[in-house]
């Protein structure tokens, strides 16, 4: 079952700057597709499609089988958490606060918050006794990271994207989200994107891998195994 399906899509900034070509991708569901390669060659301009944060200059991509140039926005980003590299936490609100931010906004009651609130934080490894009253400055940099990636999950999008989630975060502290990332996974079932230009991220984290190349283009679709024996 395809979830994500790029058709021939294509980027061209404004400055002539040719960002993705003729990208033929699609992701599954419940899978994770990690994209690699260097830096400059796509990958963010590829996932921020996804989420219209970024409009193709032409192709197609359809999301759940319709096509995103016809979706609204805000529904769109409902159904797609989105996690960035130092997260963008809103500093003058607690975690619970900004972990609730899209709950609040759909009305959601206070008793469904907190509940809320609390199986996400438990979801991540922040206990929340001690954390939801917390402000991000009193965090750590992977303890940020953990409240992005449950802000992001908070009302249960199919589609999670991330664009580099752990690269703030010093390699011990990486190691160890890596591992919590990929339980909280296999426990939500959620279809991920992840961008990163660690491969060996990519390898540890990934089901299938897209190589891209300068120019912003798809060189292979590889599974992990393979991708460690060239
Ligand atoms: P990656 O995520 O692989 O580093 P990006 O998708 O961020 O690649 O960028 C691909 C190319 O598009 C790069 O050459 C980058 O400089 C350029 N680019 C990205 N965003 C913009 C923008 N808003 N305007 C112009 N060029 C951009
Ligand atoms: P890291 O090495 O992962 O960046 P830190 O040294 O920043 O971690 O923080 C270590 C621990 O101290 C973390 O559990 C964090 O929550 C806590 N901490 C850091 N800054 C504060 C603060 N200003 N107030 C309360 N706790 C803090």
């Amino acid at each position: 079952e395809t979830v994500i399906r790029y058709e021939r899509a294509r980027k061209e900034y404004g400055d002539g700057t040719v960002a993705v070509e003729g990208l033929d991708l699609d992701v599954h569901a419940h899978e994770l597709l990690a994209l690699v390669g260097p830096s400059g060659c796509g990958k963010s301009t590829t996932l921020r499609m996804a989420n219209r944060l970024v409009e193709l200059t032409s192709g197609r991509l359809l999301v759940e089988g319709a096509d995103v140039a016809d979706a609204d926005p805000v529904a769109l980003r409902r159904r797609m958490g989105y996690v960035i590299q130092n997260v963008g936490l809103f500093p003058h609100r607690t975690v619970e606060q900004n972990v609730a931010t899209v709950p609040r906004l759909l009305g959601w009651s206070r008793e469904r918050i907190r509940s809320r609130v609390v199986d996400l934080l438990e979801l991540v490894g922040l206990a929340p006794d001690t954390y939801a009253r917390r402000y991000p400055h009193q965090l750590s940099g992977g303890e940020r990271q953990r409240v992005g990636v449950a802000r992001a999950l908070a009302v249960d999008p199919p589609v999670l994207l991330m664009d580099e989630p752990f690269g703030a975060v010093d390699p011990v502290g990486r190691r160890r989200l890596q591992a919590q990332f990929g339980r909280i996974r296999s426990e939500l079932g959620t279809t991920v994107m992840l961008v990163t230009h660690d491969v060996d991220e990519a390898v540890r984290l990934g089901d299938r891998i897209a190589v891209f190349s300068r120019g912003g283009h798809l060189e292979q679709l590889a599974d992990p195994v393979s991708l460690l024996a060239r």
